[in-house]
Order: structure tokens, then C-alpha cells, then sequence
């Protein structure tokens, strides 16, 4: 194992809130996870998620299930009670 891969398994991207517009820094993991990021502006918490190329940001309100991570943790927490 390369230590290098290890610790770039987040990459630190500037975002715009999807709220108010303001530059935010965020981790965005390289595996294509979405997470949550909060704004530094308003404080309110938005969504991000890495494309084949860049990175997307959306609202809570506006994301799919799939781009949301609590939605895809309920899903996954669901699976293993059968
Ligand atoms: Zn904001």
C-alpha cells in the first residue's frame, strides 16, 4: 500500500453554498460518496458530490435519494435486518 493514496482519500475542494453563494472549503472523498458540508457563510448544512469530472453541490431539499447520506445510510441500515 502507497501511504500517498491513503491520505488523498479526501481532496480538499472550494465549493459555492447552494444557499447564499459563498465560497466554502469542503473534503470531498475520492470514491464518489456524497457528504455533507456546512456553509461558512450561513451555516447551513448542503450537499456534495464528486462527477467524472469536478463536483456538484446541491440542498438537502433538492437531492435525490442516491445524492443524499442519510438516505443512503437508511437504505443500506434497512438491508442487513432480513
Ligand atoms: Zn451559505
Amino acid at each position: 500500500m502507497n501511504p500517498a493514496i491513503v491520505s488523498s482519500t479526501y481532496s480538499q475542494e472550494t465549493a459555492r453554498c447552494p444557499y447564499c453563494g459563498a465560497k466554502t472549503a469542503l473534503e470531498l472523498p475520492v470514491n464518489y460518496r456524497p457528504v455533507f458540508a456546512s456553509c461558512d457563510g450561513c451555516a447551513k448544512r448542503f450537499i456534495a458530490e464528486r462527477l467524472a469530472e469536478g463536483f456538484q453541490v446541491m440542498t438537502e431539499e433538492e437531492a435525490p435519494c442516491s445524492s443524499n447520506p442519510d438516505c443512503r445510510e437508511i437504505e443500506i441500515g434497512g438491508s442487513d435486518e432480513e
